[in-house]
């Protein structure tokens, strides 16, 4: 990794402004997220000028559970893995899609190692080490913008083309003309109350998205770790126990011993077992004393990082099973995009989570939000930088007209871990989204609820990491969801014609969400 690369978050700095004059960035290309996506979005940019936005610098790779080596095909081959994604993809996902991004599999390292961030095979670097390395390259770019904090909050669209955003630094509005603007946002994990995910991660800039008139896709599909250790809920805290070490040695029990049935390599299976047997009253337990022993001889990378993050947090899996439970890891659903990361609006291209382009299918497989953040950041810079431009638009007198809402966060928080858990059902989906509609149109995180309970209940099966207990099995022919904003409006409408609204008394009312 490169000088400065391995820092832990509170080590790094934030070599970052927001003192840029934005009329020096006049008609410069904007990515929206400085994850790994973003980052590479950025470099691939070679020495073009362009604008790098973030709200914040936790990033999602942090929590990266399979080294960044492996996850990158370091020792795959590009049809074995193409192979496993779509065995995995459980019939949704696109071929074409999927032989593109794993063929891409073998330059991944090259790219990186020429950007001056190498990777070695084998090396168990981390994600917080590859988001660093990436950063320092990026800062050095002089040819990169970067503006942060500041948040995407809203999208200019004149004539159905983007033509500009309007970010917010917390203490003022900068409105930026552009033609060209790349979502590489990240996901809604953060919606979970479950600790994994950072707390950047609740799908603003999808709803901004949705609400500049972009498709959203397959939103339904999120994938749940089964394995986080259950020590608390502060957002991007969590440890995840590598799926890897659930060999048979590895025993899942609950408080009594009472041993859960089934052993099986689909992490979504697990995952779905735990839920249930948790919400029937009872916790969860992973027994790893036995690969801990046999792993601890043979000196298995994977044990050892993840022994150490155990230590760190006064844990000895070597003497005792560890308290489970599944925790959102990926959002397989997103904007809509082609390979090229165009989304069904002129000017907006998203890549990495924030992208569903059909490479996941229903389910995701281990290394591949990691491998298609890198490769397809490649694919929408190219195309940005390939497109026409389009004539300027003064938009300084445009400002957001969704009003900020304060508060909100734990309600959706609430009506996300009753109806888009492990196993779903119609009934408490609707109740979820009659609960949250209400806010739709002011609060972008109340939006991106609202898709994911519509996209759910219209998913009237069970397929790949959605479960739904009142239709278990999946359907003869894979479809997709796909909503835009307009189209989930009408639909809501046609859910509560059936359905009678019942607030619950918790809910609050639009005066107390209101900022004042
Ligand atoms: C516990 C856990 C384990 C995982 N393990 C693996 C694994 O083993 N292998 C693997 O391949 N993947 C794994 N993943 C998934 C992988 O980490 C993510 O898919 C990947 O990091 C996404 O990268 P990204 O750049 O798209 O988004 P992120 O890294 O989430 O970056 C998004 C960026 O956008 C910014 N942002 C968000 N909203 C806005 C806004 N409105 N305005 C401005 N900026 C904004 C954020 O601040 C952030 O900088 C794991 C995820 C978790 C949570």
């Amino acid at each position: 990794m490169a000088p400065g690369a391995g820092a832990s978050p509170e080590e790094r700095e934030t070599p970052m402004t927001t003192g840029t004059d934005p009329h020096a960035l006049h008609e410069q290309p904007v990515i929206v997220g400085a994850g790994v996506a973003g980052l590479m979005t950025a470099l691939h940019f070679g020495n073009r000028p362009c604008v790098l936005v973030s709200c914040a610098e936790q990033p999602g790779i942090g929590a990266l559970r399979s080294g960044v080596a492996a996850a990158l095909g370091a020792d795959d081959t590009a049809s074995a893995r193409a192979g496993r994604t779509l065995e995995r993809a459980a019939g949704l996902a696109c071929l074409e899609t999927v032989q593109c991004i794993t063929a891409a599999m073998g330059n991944v390292i090259d790219t990186l190692g020429r950007f001056g961030i190498p990777v070695a095979a084998g090396a168990r670097d981390s994600g917080y080490a590859l988001h660093a390395a990436l950063l320092a390259a990026v800062h050095v770019r002089p040819n990169v913008t970067i503006l942060a904090p500041a948040a995407l909050r809203r999208l200019v669209v004149v004539d159905g083309h983007v033509r500009g955003v309007i970010l917010d630094t917390g203490s003022r509005m900068i409105p930026l003309d552009t033609d060209a603007v790349i979502l590489a946002s990240g996901g809604t994990c953060g919606l979970y109350d479950d600790g994994l995910s950072p707390v950047t991660a609740i799908g603003r800039s999808l709803a901004v998205a949705a609400r500049a008139g972009a498709a959203l896709s397959d939103l339904e599909l999120v994938h749940f770790h089964p394995f986080a250790l259950s020590l608390g809920n502060t957002p991007g805290s969590g440890v995840a126990i590598p799926f890897e070490l659930y060999g048979p040695d590895a025993i899942l029990h609950d408080e009594q011993g009472q041993k859960l049935e089934g052993h099986t390599n689909d992490p979504a299976y697990v995952a779905r077992a735990i839920y249930e047997r948790r919400a029937g009253g009872h916790a969860v337990f992973l027994d790893l004393r036995k690969i801990v022993a046999a792993g601890t001889q043979n000196a298995d990378p994977t044990l050892k990082s993840f022994l150490a993050l155990c230590h760190a947090r006064g844990i000895d899996p070597a003497t005792q099973s560890l308290p489970v439970r599944p925790a959102a890891a990926f959002h397989i659903g997103g904007l809509k995009t082609e390979i090229s990361g165009r989304t069904s609006l002129p000017g907006l291209w998203a890549c990495g989570e924030a992208a569903c382009n059909g490479f996941h299918g229903a389910s995701v497989l281990h290394g591949n939000p990691l491998l298609e953040a890198v490769v397809c950041s490649r694919f929408a810079a190219e195309d940005v930088t390939g497109r026409m431009p389009v004539p300027f638009r003064d938009i300084s007198g445009i400002h957001p007209d969704q009003s900020l809402t304060k508060g909100l966060l734990p309600v959706v928080r609430k009506s996300m871990a009753a109806a888009m858990a492990p196993t779903r059902t119609e009934e408490t989906l609707v109740s979820a989204l009659m609960h949250v509609s209400r806010f739709a149109e002011y609060d972008d995180v109340a939006l991106v609820a609202e898709l994911m309970f519509l996209s759910a209940l219209k998913r009237n099966e069970s397929r790949g990491a959605h479960f739904r207990a009142d239709f278990p099995k999946p359907d003869a022919i894979a479809r997709h969801t796909s909503f835009t904003a307009t189209e989930a409006h009408t639909a809501v409408r046609l859910v509560g014609r059936d359905h009678p609204i019942t607030w619950s008394p918790d809910a609050p009312t639009k005066t107390e969400l209101f900022t004042t």
